[in-house]
């Protein structure tokens, strides 16, 4: 999508501090993080909300959920059971959702940190 700010760092038209990279998937530092490790996972395909997943989407958002744990783990969020880390989707307006490009928000690291509204 010509005008997603998502779509332009997966082409690479933007710079993001990637972590992550696959046929379908890339990761990068959010770039207001809201506590210690805050990285999105982005998948390649566009889709606007969780909402506009189909069945054929399942396995991709299966794979999406599975990265989470992984990155977190070599990007600063501490081990169970003392450490664990926070997965969230927004969706939509209700759901804060402010780039209609699906992400997970990963985020991690020894508390207190503010989390995001
Ligand atoms: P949403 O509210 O779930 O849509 O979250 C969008 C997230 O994208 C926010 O946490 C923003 O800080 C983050 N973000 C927006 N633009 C960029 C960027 O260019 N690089 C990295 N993160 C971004």
């Amino acid at each position: 999508m010509a005008d997603c700010i998502f779509c332009k760092i997966i082409a690479g038209d933007i710079p993001a501090k990637k972590v992550y990279e696959d046929d379908a998937f890339i990761a990068f530092h959010d770039i207001n993080p809201a506590a210690p490790t805050h990285l999105l996972i982005v998948p390649k395909k566009h889709i606007e909300t969780l909402a506009d997943c189909t069945a054929d989407d399942e396995a991709l958002l299966g794979k999406m959920m599975s990265l989470a744990p992984k990155l977190a783990l070599e990007h600063g969020a501490r081990a169970l059971p003392e450490g664990g880390m926070r997965v969230v989707m927004n969706v939509g307006p209700d759901g804060g959702q402010e780039v209609y490009h699906i992400h997970l928000h990963v985020l991690a690291g020894e508390r207190p940190w503010r989390g995001f509204a």
